[in-house]
């Protein structure tokens, strides 16, 4: 395994169209657990393979116990609303206030090319969403209501709390 380069916004990989992988192959194995190795080094929750300069329809997400693969996901379902804070590996430093459905439920192969359905509520509902929009070409940026710098998110959240204490 190795790592990976992170690309950052700016760089036009991470405004096209990811292509869907045809071949479920050891390149497609590699490309896998080099992005798990990369997206666990960063301290991130997801990684799409746009991100690390490939352009297939391959994400990683990390649900907490386990690191799923989505290899040409779709999503099939989604419901309800939530409003909340949102970063990328792709944009550093930032933070992005960002409406998402608060239920997706989404389809997915693995390395091996086989079926499965994910659900997941909150985080990794809008992570799936999040990820899954990588493969389009497209950054939460772009969807972002509000964008701060960490430290204004962090200042954002103290008072907050003040104000409820
Ligand atoms: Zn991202």
């Amino acid at each position: 395994m190795a790592l990976r380069m992170i690309l950052t916004e700016g760089n036009p990989s991470l405004n096209k169209v990811s292509r869907p992988v045809t071949s479920f192959d050891d390149r497609l194995a590699v490309l896998l657990d080099d992005m798990k190795e990369t997206m666990t080094h960063a301290n991130g929750v997801g990684l799409a393979a746009p991100q690390v300069g490939i352009l297939r329809r391959v994400v990683v997400v990390d649900l907490g116990e386990e690191i799923i693969e989505l290899v040409n996901p779709r999503i099939l379902e989604q419901s309800g609303e939530q409003d909340g804070p949102e970063g990328c590996l792709s944009v550093p430093e930032r933070v992005g206030l960002v409406k998402r459905p608060n239920y997706v439920k989404l389809e997915a192969q693995d390395r091996h090319g086989d079926w499965y359905e994910y659900e997941g509520e909150e985080l990794i509902a809008r992570c799936f969403c999040h990820e899954l929009e990588h493969l389009d070409g497209h950054l939460y940026t772009e969807r972002a209501y509000q964008m701060m710098t960490q430290e204004e998110y962090e200042q954002m959240l103290k008072s907050q709390e003040e104000e409820e204490a």
